[in-house]
């Protein structure tokens, strides 16, 4: 249900973040009682995004019923392809995604939530406090700040997470992100193509592109603090402009941020009654950037746990519960040094092609 303000001083539940982490949390948190789904945006939220869904999502999702055909963007599947564009080196993979719409993807999944969820858009959280009766939280709407008390509190608010932060977690880093959504001019192969150039300096990580109906994306991924990113987003775009005559006008551009995840420490499940999902926990593949499958899945176990379990004794079910996508993330990072050093980016365009296929299906 869709409120202007939360209409309850106590919920069994409150939930930051109307993000897949937070939707999948809320869903299951339902089960123990009344849940408050806060979000900082206005509703429908808009998310920038790739929009690609990995077989671990819809494996995931297929449980909350048929995601519906108006999502899904032609081409309907694309395939994740390797490019070293300096030496023209293609590596295509057996590695294959969804191609949706993800602001109506994110809307469908708040179609899901059971009734004793309220959501309330426009409203910030803005600060945390435990003790041994509860959590109380301070949120914002229309200049208000208002408290709202609950048994356990869910942080899904995403790579910046104020609840993180009001827990006294140190904050992750995160990379810059711009997505051009430019026009069309002809087809182009069905492929997510991920393209490492060299020309673009050492803040340039890569880019990539993805038709999306008669539009196409091309996004790039700079390291963090990177100081005028649209400049390089802009030579980025002659250059593939220059071989893709396809790629038309740039119709809008869009920055972001995504996790920059670099160690253990980064990725922790809460404190006290508090439990992170998704991004605010660390949950995203820090070796593709793939994250609605980590946040679907973190989010889902946060609810599961919260449901399941004693106020007190949530957390440590969901620190159990998220054993094997923490171990997923260690052994990912181990990787990094290696797969962002120029040399490796390199090496990559001579690994044979069945093997980059095999080994990115794990990414
Ligand atoms: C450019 C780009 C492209 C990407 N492409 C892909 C892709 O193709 N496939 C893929 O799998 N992943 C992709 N990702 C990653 C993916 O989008 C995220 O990992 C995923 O959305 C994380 O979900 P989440 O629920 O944890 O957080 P989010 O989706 O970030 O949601 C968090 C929500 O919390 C809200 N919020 C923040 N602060 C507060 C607050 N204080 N109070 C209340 N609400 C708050 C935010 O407004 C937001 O709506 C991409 C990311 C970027 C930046």
């Amino acid at each position: 249900m869709t409120h202007a303000m939360p209409i309850s001083e106590r919920y069994t539940t409150i939930v930051a973040g109307a993000g897949p982490a937070g939707v999948l949390a809320a869903y299951h948190a339902a089960v123990k009682g009344p849940v408050l789904l806060v979000e900082a945006m206005s509703l429908p939220r808009y998310k920038s995004c790739g929009g690609m869904l990995h077989h671990h999502t819809l494996r995931t999702l297929s449980e909350y019923g048929q995601l519906p055909e108006e999502l899904v963007l032609s081409p309907r599947t694309v395939r994740f392809r390797y490019h070293d564009w300096d030496r023209r080196v293609l590596k295509p993979t057996n590695l294959e995604f969804l191609n949706v719409d993800r602001a109506r993807f994110d809307e469908w999944l708040t179609t899901l939530l059971p009734h004793n969820v309220e959501i309330v858009g426009n409203c910030s959280l803005r600060d945390v406090r435990q003790d041994s009766r509860g959590v109380t939280v301070t949120l914002r709407r229309d200049g208000k700040d208002i408290e709202v008390s609950c048994e356990n509190l869910i942080g899904a608010d995403g790579g910046r997470s104020q609840v993180r932060r009001a827990l006294g977690v140190a904050s992750t880093s995160t990379y810059v992100t711009l997505q051009d959504f430019v026009k069309l001019e002809g087809p182009i192969e069905p492929y997510f193509d991920c393209i490492y150039m060299r020309d673009i300096g050492d803040e340039y990580a890569y880019s990539y592109v993805v038709p999306k109906g008669d539009v196409a994306i091309v996004g790039s991924v700079y390291y963090p603090r990177t100081k005028r990113p649209w400049e390089k987003q802009d030579m980025t775009l002659d250059i593939l402009r220059s071989a893709l005559p396809q790629l038309g006008t740039s119709v809008s551009r869009e920055a972001a941020a995504a996790l920059y995840l670099r160690g253990r420490a980064d990725v922790v499940p809460g404190r006290g009654r508090v439990l992170l999902a998704g991004e605010a926990g660390g949950f995203m593949s820090p070796s593709s950037g793939e994250g609605i499958s980590y946040a679907v899945n973190s989010g889902r176990l946060a609810g599961l746990a919260v449901a399941q379990s004693d106020s007190t004794q949530a957390l440590a079910a969901y620190t159990a519960l998220t054993t094997d996508i923490r171990a997923n993330l260690f052994r990912k990072m181990r990787w990094l040094p290696v797969m962002e050093s120029a040399i490796g980016k390199v090496v990559a365009g001579f690994v044979p092609t069945p093997i980059v296929s095999r080994v990115t299906q794990g990414l």
